[in-house]
């Protein structure tokens, strides 16, 4: 076997230079058995490998071709399309989206992002007069534990490929996943925080299908018992209830690298992805295989691309509030798919999956804005497809950022089948019930809760909440400044007056102030404190300091730590002047100097005041209490000996 495989690898010129890199890169070869050539060893740990999935030694014939050419072009599914296939198919359904946009925009559909979108608005708006959009959302969120699902491999960043890898994580035969029970805890609580229902018996599945990213020829998933089940999400800002089919917990797959040249370095290949069909060979890195997953499955409820960003953004916002994921989308450890399908308004009335349209996958959606985007795009394609009289395939397609469209992936032709099974290496998971309420008391205030606690018992706008909650940074900063603000026996009314304040701040001035600085991403990372700004607010309040002097010295406190903002304004000459000598001295001033405009006050013109007023608190530098300084002003114009004492 050893031998064909071998001859089968010189007649492949490309072949000998994959072998070499691949062992290079994933280096599994090395923790398993020694033997004298990569061939082999290729031979033997496949064998091992189709034994486990229960295909035996028949497959080991088979291997030579069918692993040869799955882990070589990387393209075991019959229905992937090479990209000459894929041009020939790609169907006059997008250039009819495009001219469909291009029309509807007057310009070029790849020129102007911001100002296509905007107009494309109009022209989603008007599809959808027309045609019923249906989008749900499939997500895949990396669990924040420490360690991987089924090993004792890190999780956090590697320092090279294949350097967070052990037997377990790369498949190696004879070796047993043993659950982490972090990720049975953090996918119940993100169940409970979605409302949903929580098994409390529940099992893996094996989830079978061949391809080089998955070490052992199946993914531990979980197939007909998911965690947790019939949960929702509303949206924020419309209030619309998405509802949340089932959440389950799995395994990420291996991260492959396809090369376009032969020869190419591993390391210069990370980063290029000229994607599979192009590549002369594939490299594997197994630092991911094994990260603990949730895969999260909406119901068919959202209506336009605003709508399906806006769950994607919420969600996020839910899970990172209760430390269930840092959920970066730039990082891939938050991952959405979504399924777009039309169909002509008034056609159906029931609201089965059949009737709602051919459904189209879309994926590499790397930001919320991607999302909207390739949403809107979808339904534009879709609906110029169908007033064409054409129809709509169902196939998986891609968001290309630069071209701004989709383009087709691959073209579904019926169900995979997985052949799933109950994961015979892990038991059955039996949960206490007590153990989940725990869980579901541990819980956090929830952003929805919290916008709800914002708006009625702080009297903030249902704008400011919601830029408040959007991180938990700054709600948890906002918190802290008015749990400072809030002393015992205050008057409800000034509590929210100061909470209105704090929110000011933070949504304006601050806010500014970190997006001047690009380092700088949470309002935690910066000098400023909590109490540092109560202390603010309250000078401002009692009169210590002007609101011009406090914005004067918010970058300084942004910058350098302070302990006492009282002290610092002391010490720099910026407190407010309250003198009422003082102040009257700087008005009989400038009454000196303008006498004529004293007189023509006196003969009636007293919309003079506003001058006197302004002359004074320009010698005040801006330190004087506006305030008393007025009172002085009409106080002393009015008085006929005030000029000459
Ligand atoms: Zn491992």
């Amino acid at each position: 076997m050893g031998i064909a495989r071998r001859a089968a690898c010189n007649a492949q010129p490309q072949c000998a230079p994959f072998i070499r890199n691949a062992f290079r890169y994933t280096g599994f070869a090395l923790q398993t058995e020694h033997r004298t050539t990569n061939a082999s060893q290729m031979d033997w740990i496949s064998a091992a490998r189709h034994r486990r999935t229960g295909f035996v030694q028949p497959c080991r014939a088979l291997w030579s071709f069918v692993g040869y050419r799955a882990l070589l072009k990387v393209c075991p599914n019959e229905n992937v399309l090479g990209p000459a296939a894929a041009a020939a198919a790609r169907p006059h359904s997008e250039r009819a989206a495009a001219s469909l946009l291009a029309s509807a925009t007057g310009q070029r559909p790849k020129s102007g992002a911001a100002g296509r979108r905007r107009k494309g608005a109009e022209a989603i708006d008007r599809v959808l007069e027309r045609y019923a959009a249906t989008v749900g959302v499939e997500v895949h969120v990396q669990l924040a534990t420490r360690t991987k699902a089924y090993c004792g491999c890190s999780c956090e960043q590697a320092p090279g490929p294949n350097t967070h890898i052990c037997p377990v994580c790369t498949g190696q035969p004879g070796t047993l996943p043993a659950l982490n029970q972090n990720v049975v805890e953090l996918a119940v609580k993100a169940g409970l925080a979605l409302h949903c229902r929580i098994a409390l018996r529940t099992k893996f599945d094996r989830k079978n299908y061949f391809y080089a990213d998955t070490p052992k020829n199946y993914q531990i998933s979980q197939y007909d018992m998911p965690i947790a089940e019939n949960g929702y999400l509303d949206l924020p800002s419309s209030g619309k209830r998405v509802h949340i089919r089932r959440a389950h917990m799995e395994e990420d797959s291996a991260k492959m690298f396809h090369s376009q040249t032969a020869e190419e370095e591993p390391d210069e290949i990370p980063g290029q992805d000229p994607g599979a069909h192009e590549a002369k060979y594939s490299l594997i890195d197994h630092n991911r295989a094994g990260v603990p997953l949730l895969e999260i499955v909406t119901g068919p409820d959202m209506e336009s691309g605003a709508e399906a960003a806006a769950f994607g953004e919420e969600l996020q916002r839910v899970l990172r509030y209760a430390a269930i994921s840092d959920c970066n989308m730039q990082d891939g450890s938050l991952r959405v798919d979504v399924n777009v399908s039309i169909r002509p308004r008034g056609l159906s009335g029931v609201r089965s999956d059949d009737a709602l349209g051919t459904k189209v996958e879309l994926k590499n959606l790397n930001s919320f804005n991607a999302i909207e985007r390739a949403v809107d795009y979808e339904i534009l394609r879709q609906a110029a497809m169908l007033d064409g009289n054409g129809t709509v395939r169902q196939e998986t397609r891609l968001w290309d950022e630069r071209e701004q469209a989709t383009k087709v992936l691959r073209i579904k032709e019926g169900a995979s089948d997985y052949r799933y099974f109950p994961e015979p290496d892990i038991p059955p998971i039996l949960l206490e019930q007590a153990q989940v309420d725990a869980w579901k008391a541990s819980l956090p205030e929830l952003p929805a809760e919290k916008r709800l606690r914002y708006t009625s018992a702080l009297g903030l706008t249902p704008y400011d909440a919601g830029v408040l909650t959007a991180e938990p940074a700054t709600a948890f900063f906002f918190e802290d400044t008015v749990g400072h603000l809030a002393v015992e026996g205050l008057d409800p009314r000034m509590l929210i007056d100061r909470a209105k304040a704090a929110a000011n701040w933070i949504t304006g001035d601050i806010a500014a102030l970190i997006k001047q600085k690009p380092q700088a991403r949470s309002i935690q990372e910066t000098a400023l404190t909590p109490s540092v700004l109560a202390e603010l607010i309250l000078l401002i309040e009692d009169g210590t300091i002007s609101g011009k002097i406090a914005k004067e010295i918010l970058p300084e406190l942004m910058e350098e730590p302070c302990s006492s903002v009282r002290d610092l304004v002391e010490k720099q000459g910026k407190t407010q002047i309250r003198s009422e000598s003082v102040i009257a001295d700087l008005i009989r001033q400038v009454m000196r100097e303008h006498p004529e405009n004293v007189q023509a006050y006196r003969q009636g013109k007293t919309k003079l005041a506003g001058f006197f007023v302004g002359q004074v608190m320009k010698r005040g530098d801006g330190r004087l209490d506006p305030a008393l300084t007025q009172r002085l002003v009409t106080e002393l114009l009015s008085r006929d000996d005030s000029g000459e004492s």
